[in-house]
């Protein structure tokens, strides 16, 4: 069966007018759909337009023009319904340091006029671990409950959408391993995630498909496993009984990246050279391999060649 289109955005453009005749063009004829149940990354370097387009979403920055469709409603037209249909997990925490997880929810429960009979207060504190938080403080919670605690704030009104802007800047590497968790069972449970991030890794190891933006366009739209694809160098580190001078490209493709005494690093395209030739071709320089490791590209180097321009 077709899956249902939960985001269709057409032909979107926004130019932030400064004073005068000053203009920034922030986001530029940008074309994308996600579909329902992806974990969808929109990745970018910083200034690339990522915020601006999150805050197009959520109806805090009007757009200058094109369409967006958010799970079926069009945002000038409903704009009451797209923001029912989905929940913004920002970047900053806000979050108020007296109140306790289960009256945050409540007020933010009320905000979204969801009726006291309607409210799952209890689920969503389960669903992130913070049921035996209840009713601490917030003040008191460490950072990574504060980040649960913020991604259940989205939830109250049941969104079948939630955006995660930049969900792990400024995380610690444990931190980010526990929201990666709590996002994918989200996920699981059949909410469709779009998150914003300038770390490749994260969207690496989350999503499903990555749209890359730079500059307001977007300059790559594909699933990760494609994108991991396109790298075409990859590294090879080798341990020498000696010191040995090469040439780059003197093996078809072969370039030094580094040579430290007897440990060199090659890059090369896989396409045109397997190990055995550059094996060979050291072997030819009277020298002996002690050892030797390969190093598949990440995408770094997509994102790196994507974005140099
Ligand atoms: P990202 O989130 O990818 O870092 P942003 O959406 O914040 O990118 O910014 C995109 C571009 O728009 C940048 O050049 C930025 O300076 C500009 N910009 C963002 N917000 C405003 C604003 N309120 N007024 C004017 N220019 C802005």
């Amino acid at each position: 069966m077709e899956k249902k289109t939960i985001l269709a955005v057409k032909n979107l453009e926004k130019i932030y007018k400064k004073n005068g005749s000053q203009q920034t063009t922030a986001i530029k004829d940008l074309n994308l759909e996600v579909k329902e149940g992806e974990i969808f990354g929109l990745l970018g370097p910083n200034g690339a337009g990522k915020s601006t387009f999150i805050n197009i979403l959520a109806g805090l920055v009007l757009k200058t023009s094109g369409e967006v469709n958010v799970w079926g409603f069009d945002i000038d037209k409903n704009p009451r319904q797209v923001r029912a249909s989905i929940g913004i997990v920002p970047q900053e925490l806000n979050l108020d340091p007296f109140f306790n997880p289960r009256k945050l929810l409540e007020l933010q429960a009320g905000l979204y006029g969801v009726k006291k009979k309607d409210r799952i207060t209890d689920t969503i504190l389960k669903m992130v671990s913070l049921d035996n938080q209840a009713e601490s403080y917030s003040r008191g919670l460490s950072g990574g409950m504060k980040r649960r605690l913020m991604i259940a704030k989205a939830l109250v009104h049941q969104p079948p959408i939630v955006i995660l802007d930049e969900p792990t800047a400024g995380v610690d590497v444990e931190l980010r391993k526990n929201l990666w968790k709590n996002v994918k069972l989200l996920n699981k449970n059949g909410v469709s995630i779009i998150l914003t991030t300038h770390y490749l890794h994260e969207a690496e190891e989350m999503c499903d498909r990555i749209g890359i933006i730079n500059k307001g366009k977007l300059v790559a739209l594909d699933t990760t496993k494609n994108l991991l694809g396109r790298i075409q160098r990859k590294k090879i580190t080798f341990k020498l009984s000696g010191e040995i001078n090469i040439v780059d490209e003197e093996l078809e493709t072969l370039k030094v990246l580094s040579s430290n005494y007897n440990e060199m690093i090659f890059s090369y395209e896989k396409e045109k050279l397997n190990i055995g030739q550059i094996i060979n071709y050291i072997n030819d320089k009277n020298v002996n391999i002690i050892d030797m490791s390969t190093d598949d590209g990440d995408l770094e180097d997509v994102f790196v060649t994507l974005t140099n321009s």
